[in-house]
Order: structure tokens, then sequence, then C-alpha cells
């Protein structure tokens, strides 16, 4: 016997590991070079250089036994100091070390979240679609509801009336993911302001918090001199999820934190859940090495140049056959309309026909787009052009 909650998560398909396990096979058949893989949002540009001096200085320098110990359960003291002190440089904030708690990344971050804000069946998570689909997993994980926000397929900003209509009673917090997977947009500053509106009005209402989780592994990927609003200095009740994962390239060291402002209501109790849920599901102590890196990185910038050439080749060719797509402010993902609606038959044709793999909207909770991964080669986009041509042509 085994429990079949997690029996379920472990055995349910996946359409994005499915096309790329697809795309793999492929590549056997027909050469590499003809896959045209956009399923997974792996960070094609490598680390900075930083980043690679500072692992090679750290072990160089550093005593080993430390090196690869074991850290205080939250993280360094020195780590979580030199990323406050950033977030204050950059930030209408005031962050403390002590507000800062290290995670082996951005989704043990929202798990724990997620856990110390759940107090009964009942407790919603306000989810706007598209979302990024492990957020049923994560905000479901304590027993809690996901409420869905349907989209806004106009510009993929929020749709605000329905974000207020759906804020009840049992809502516990509102999750924003900016810049947003799977839709490329960054949401304004506008949006924002009017989103903590509507909190504040309704925290007022039902008498009690209304969080907005900011998840932000995305934040630093924004081109065009787009900005993105840091969400603490729009509203108190925020906390802030984020990880190296995506600004650094480093997914696979695992390492992000959690920031819980001292603005936020009840902010010493919920650092504390937050502790101790990470407590629970062992994400905690994450790899001291690494700590040791993002103290030292915490100010590297990404260079974004590959991202933004693959951004603006891939928007100006797909509009120019006739493709609708969302403005790709941010991230490293174009959204784009299905040209007859039906992500999921377009997906399979584009798979099946040209060995093209996009990722249909339905698990993202927004069917009738796709979303394209466009951290990949430049010459990938260009060699899979005739087949986005082709198939917009075939639905003419
Ligand atoms: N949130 C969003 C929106 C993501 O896209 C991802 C990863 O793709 C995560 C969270 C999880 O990030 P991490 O790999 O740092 O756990």
């Amino acid at each position: 016997m085994v429990n079949q909650k997690y029996y379920g998560y472990g055995t349910a398909p996946s359409i994005i590991r499915e096309l790329f396990a697809y795309g793999l096979a492929q590549a056997k058949v027909v050469g590499k070079d003809k896959v045209y893989d956009y399923s997974l949002g792996n960070p094609s540009i490598p680390a900075p250089k930083k980043v690679e001096e500072t692992i090679k200085k750290l072990l160089a320098e550093e005593d080993s036994i430390v090196l690869h110990g074991y850290s205080m359960a939250p993280g360094f003291e020195s780590t979580r100091e030199a990323i406050a002190a950033n977030l204050r440089e950059r930030f209408t904030t005031n962050a403390q070390a002590s507000e800062i708690f290290m995670t082996c990344g951005c989704a043990p971050a929202l798990v724990s979240v997620a856990k110390a804000l759940t107090t009964s069946p009942e407790s919603e998570f306000l989810c706007v679609a598209p979302y990024f689909p492990e957020y049923n997993v994560f905000f479901t994980c304590e027993g809690g509801k996901v409420s869905v926000v349907p989209a806004d397929t106009e510009n993929f900003q929020i749709n605000l009336e329905e974000l207020e209509a759906r804020t009840n009673e049992n809502t516990v917090a509102v999750v924003l993911n900016n810049p947003n997977n799977p839709s490329g947009v960054v949401y304004t500053e506008e949006t924002l302001n009017k989103i903590a509106d509507i909190l504040r009005k309704k925290e007022e209402e039902f008498g009690h918090p209304i969080y907005i989780i900011a998840d932000e592994p995305y934040r630093e990927l924004v081109y065009g001199g787009v900005k993105v609003k840091f969400i603490p200095e729009v509203y108190d009740n925020t906390i802030v999820c984020y990880s190296w994962s995506k600004s650094l390239s480093l997914p696979g060291e695992r390492i992000g934190y959690v920031y819980v402002p001292a603005t936020c209501a009840d902010a010493k109790d919920l650092y504390s859940a937050i502790a101790g849920a990470a407590r629970e599901i062992g994400s905690v102590c994450p790899p001291t090495l690494i700590q040791r890196v993002v103290e030292e990185c915490v100010g590297c910038e990404p260079d974004l140049v590959a991202y933004d050439e693959n951004r603006t080749l891939l928007y100006e060719s797909l509009t120019s056959y006739g493709y609708e797509c969302a403005k790709p402010d941010g991230a490293f993902y174009m959204w784009v309309k299905a040209p007859n609606g039906d992500a999921m038959a377009f997906s399979e044709k584009a798979k099946l026909e040209h060995n093209l793999l996009v990722v249909p909207g339905d698990g993202f909770a927004c069917p009738g787009f796709f979303r394209l991964s466009y951290c990949v080669s430049n010459e990938m986009i260009r060699n899979s052009l005739p087949a986005f041509k082709a198939m917009i042509e075939s639905y003419k």
C-alpha cells in the first residue's frame, strides 16, 4: 500500500516531459537539427563567469569540511545579509537577514509558504491563468484549494473583475508570477496597484490578511527597458519567493529563498511557520557551497543578449506569418494563439508533421494558446521557421 495522492503525482503524465522525450527519440531518427524543441524552460545561456570563478575560489581557499558541511537550517547569516542588502539597494524595502529563509530553489519556497498559510480545507489560493501547472500541486499540498482567475486573453495582464469576484472569506493568498510563465508578460505597476486596492478592500471586508505570494524566479529576465515592479513596494502583505534558477542559469544547483518583509501581517509567526513547513519537506540547510556562491554573486546580472535575439527573431517571424502573440517582455517564453483555437490539435499536428514541439496551454489553465520556450539556440529557431509558416498556412 502506498499513498494514493503521491502515487498519482508520481505517475501522472506530463505533456512537457512527453514532448521532450519525443524530441530526444526523434533526434535519433531524423537528426538533432530537424527537431525543433520549444518544450522546456531550461536556461540556455551559461551562468555568469563570476559564478564559476567563485566556485573555484571557494574550493581552493575555504575549509572543505565547512564548504561541504551543513549550514544553519534557514541558511548562512552572511548569505541572508548579502541578499537583504541587495534588496535594500535595488528596491524600496527594509529587508533584513532575519526575514530571509534560504530554500532549495523556488519550488520548495512556494510549497513552504503554501503549507504555512493553509489553516483549513477551505483555505483558498487564487492563481491567475495562465499559470505554472505545478501550482496545482504546490498550493493544495496541505489540503487547501486552488481557485483559478480566468485569463485576460486580450493582453494577458490580470482580469481584475474576475479576481475581485473570486476573492472570498476563505482566500488566504493570491499567487502572482511576474514575469509570467507561460505568457512572458510582465504585469504593469498599474495592474499591481489595482490588485493591491482590491485586496486591501477585501481584507477589511473579511477581517483577515490576504497575502500576495510573489513568485519571482524570472525577476531579472526582462527586455527593452521594461521594469518589474517589486510587489512589496505596492502591497504590504507580500511574501516573495525567489531562486537563481533562471536569473543566473543555476536550476540544477537548487538555491532560492523566501522573503517575509516585516510589513507583512504576523510577519514573525509567518516566518516561523514557513521555517517549520520547510523542515517538514526537508528543504533546510540548502547546499552550503552554492549559498556561499550566491552570497558573492548576488549583484551579478544575466547577459540577456542571446534571449533577446531569440525573442525578437521569433516574435517578428511569427507575427509576420499571421500568428497572434502576447507581448513577450519577460522570462523566456512566448505565448501564441493557436490558429483555429485548438492548441492541443495544433501541438499534435506540429509534432507529427514537422517535429516542432510546442506546449498547449490547456495545462496552464488557458486552452487555445501554446507556449514556446525560446531558451534554445538561435540556429534552431531559424531552422524551425519554415515549419511555423507551413503550420499556419495549413489552417488558411
Ligand atoms: N515558479 C515558476 C513560475 C517556474 O516557472 C518555476 C520553474 O520553472 C518555478 C517556480 C520553480 O523554480 P525552481 O526551479 O527554482 O524550483
